[in-house]
Parts: C-alpha cells; sequence; structure tokens
C-alpha cells in the first residue's frame, strides 16, 4: 500500500505581513485568505508540499515541514 506524504505548514505571524502571495499561489487552497488578509491553514492535510507558498513569501515567513512516519518492517 502507498502511503501518503503529510506535510505540517509552518507561518511565522512576527514575520507575516498578510501580502497575500501564498494563499494566492496555493494550488489546493490549503492556504486560505483569513481575516484581515491574513493567511489561515484550515485543513493542514491537504498540503501536497510544492513549497511553492515558501518561496514566494517575500518575508520568509514560511516553513513546509514533512511529516515523517514510522515505516513498517516490510519496506526494508
Ligand atoms: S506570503 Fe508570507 S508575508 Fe505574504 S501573507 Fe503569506 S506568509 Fe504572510
Ligand atoms: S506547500 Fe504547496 S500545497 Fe502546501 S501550503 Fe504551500 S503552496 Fe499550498
Amino acid at each position: 500500500m502507498a502511503s501518503k506524504k503529510a506535510y505540517n505548514v509552518e507561518i511565522n505571524r512576527s514575520y507575516c505581513k498578510s501580502c497575500g502571495l501564498c494563499y494566492w499561489i496555493c494550488p489546493t487552497k490549503t492556504i486560505i485568505k483569513g481575516k484581515y488578509d491574513k493567511p489561515e491553514i484550515p485543513d493542514q492535510t491537504k498540503c501536497i508540499g510544492c513549497l511553492q507558498c515558501e518561496r514566494i513569501c517575500p518575508d520568509f515567513a514560511i516553513n513546509v515541514v514533512e511529516i515523517v512516519e514510522e515505516k513498517s518492517e516490510e519496506n526494508k
């Protein structure tokens, strides 16, 4: 069975200036426009790890981290 990769999208609120580029570029709408144009992430599981948000953010406020799960013995 193929395992689906999971990602954790972290936004450093003290760096973010609510420019909107991250939710404009996100292809899966994992990041959406929230109150006062602030980025919101209601559902992390939608993220496909394309890193476009991390690359486009002018203030280096986004960090996308792959969630590493324990591999079962059969894949060794
Ligand atoms: S691209 Fe960066 S600065 Fe702009 S809204 Fe997103 S997190 Fe904030
Ligand atoms: S890594 Fe890609 S899919 Fe995930 S939040 Fe960023 S732009 Fe969206």
